[in-house]
């Protein structure tokens, strides 16, 4: 049985947060190969390296002071292996960072220090074999991640290695710059080594004992999702529930390998387990709820519509021509309306009117601002019936009006445009008749 652990930068903010991951990684011995982040906050007012390490590079490289933001940086090291009681001096190291900051080595060079440091650290304080991340993981010469060259590479090198920590969120070019992922991407490289070696399970090591059925700033103490398919996360991911970086899904998925998330301050939570397919029957009939504000639905009314052919698609060639991707599109017989997100909108709105009018003479076009839409999404909503009717009730009693209601053909999925001003009413009372009831 193979496992790679990954931790997050709050699983290590602090020796403290180190000692616990220890005990997590000895307590298993399938935990093989550990993806550290960076030190992470301690505390909500604290900083993370990876923030410290921009700021820091942005100032040396443009000549301003940079001493003060350096130190910061060296003494989160510090603290933690002075707290660790380890044999390590990191002065090496950071002369060495120095001086690729005055020689503007680049953001991505600076930011991945964080990393490639606490990897450093990890190494040494498990007896584990450190691989720097630039010998393995590989990015083309435009920045896009080399999948291919990455895996046999990692394959090749992990074979023979026993344990090892292999630092997330960075690797290189070909010809040796250093490259990060985007934020949060150390999540990525615990996915991109789980595949090369073929790993049982990825573990994703977090502060949160999974993902939640919904949102805990609009629903106090949410339960948690105990598994997940990998569809049912991409439709809530991408409806904002986070937790995991979205590129982190398809090393693994395409392999079949279950990503566990998991809680290091809770470690006897069983977190959520997302896999590609299942047979457990979810715990609630829905397996969760997300959504999101800022909308805008623009309805487009025309006598006949329906019997013009071209009709939709010349439509939407106009939000085509000026870069706004459309969201939804539900529609009648006489109308359709397009739900685009307000913010990408509203710079366009009277040219995208203009160019609707032009291209198909509508009766007449109408918008409607400020609008939310949520997504309640359950692989188990398949097989029962009723869901819709459920979810409209609950909602009409919690006096929200529905303005828009789609749902996907994989049945995986509702989707429901009420006012912003309803958003949280809307999700609570959704939640309350699927999972406070059936509890
Ligand atoms: N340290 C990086 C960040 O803060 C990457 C990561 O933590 O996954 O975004």
């Amino acid at each position: 049985m193979k496992k790679v652990v990954k931790f997050g930068g709050s699983s290590l903010a602090s020796a403290k947060q180190f000692k616990k991951v220890k005990d997590i990684i000895v307590s298993d011995k399938a935990r093989r190969y550990v993806v550290p982040s960076a030190p992470g906050k301690r505390n909500d007012k604290d900083e993370k390296v990876t923030d410290l390490l921009y700021q820091c590079y942005e100032a040396a490289s443009t000549g301003a002071p940079y001493g003060k933001i350096l130190d910061k940086i060296k003494n989160r090291y510090g603290e933690i292996i002075e707290g660790l009681e380890l044999n390590l001096n990191l002065e090496f190291e950071f002369a060495k960072i120095e001086e690729q900051f005055l020689a503007k080595a680049g953001k991505d060079y600076a930011a991945s220090r964080g990393e490639y440091l606490n990897g450093l650290v990890m190494a040494e304080y498990l007896g584990y074999e450190f691989i720097d991340a630039a010998e393995v993981v590989f990015f083309d010469e435009n920045g896009v991640f080399d999948a291919e060259a990455t895996n046999k590479e990692l394959g090749e090198r992990l074979e023979h290695v026993e344990r090892a920590v292999i630092p997330g969120f960075y690797g290189s070019t070909h010809s040796g710059t250093i490259k990060t992922f985007s934020r949060g991407g150390s999540d990525v490289t615990g996915s991109i080594v789980a595949k090369a070696i073929h790993a049982d399970m990825y573990e994703n090591w977090t502060d949160v004992s999974g993902f939640l059925v919904a949102d805990p700033r609009i629903i106090k103490d949410p339960e948690v999702i105990e598994t997940i398919t990998y569809r049912e996360l991409r439709e809530l991911a991408y409806m904002g529930a986070s937790v995991l970086h979205e590129d982190a899904i398809f090393p693994v998925r395409k392999e079949g390998i279950p990503i566990n998330i998991r809680n290091t301050n809770k470690p006897k939570d069983k977190g959520t387990l997302i896999v590609e397919s299942t047979c457990r029957k979810p715990k609630f009939t829905i397996t969760g709820i997300a959504g999101k504000k800022g909308f805008c639905s623009i309805n487009v009314e025309k006598a006949m519509m329906n019997s013009e052919v071209g009709f939709g698609r010349k439509v939407l060639q106009v939000f085509e021509d000026y870069g706004i991707s459309f969201e939804h599109m539900p529609s009648g017989i006489d109308t359709m309306t397009i739900f685009v997100h307000q913010s990408e909108f509203e710079e366009y709105e009277q040219s995208v009117i203009a160019g609707i009018h032009r291209a198909v003479n509508p009766d007449f076009v109408e918008m409607e601002s400020d609008l939310a839409l949520i997504a309640v999404v359950g692989r188990g909503m398949r097989a029962t019936r009723g869901t819709a009717g459920r979810i409209f009730s609950a909602l009409a009693h919690a006096r929200v009006n529905v303005k828009m209601i789609d749902q996907g053909s994989s049945e995986l999925n509702i989707i429901i445009g009420v006012k912003n001003a309803d958003f949280e009413e809307a999700i609570k009372a959704i939640y309350d008749i699927f999972v406070s009831i059936e509890l």
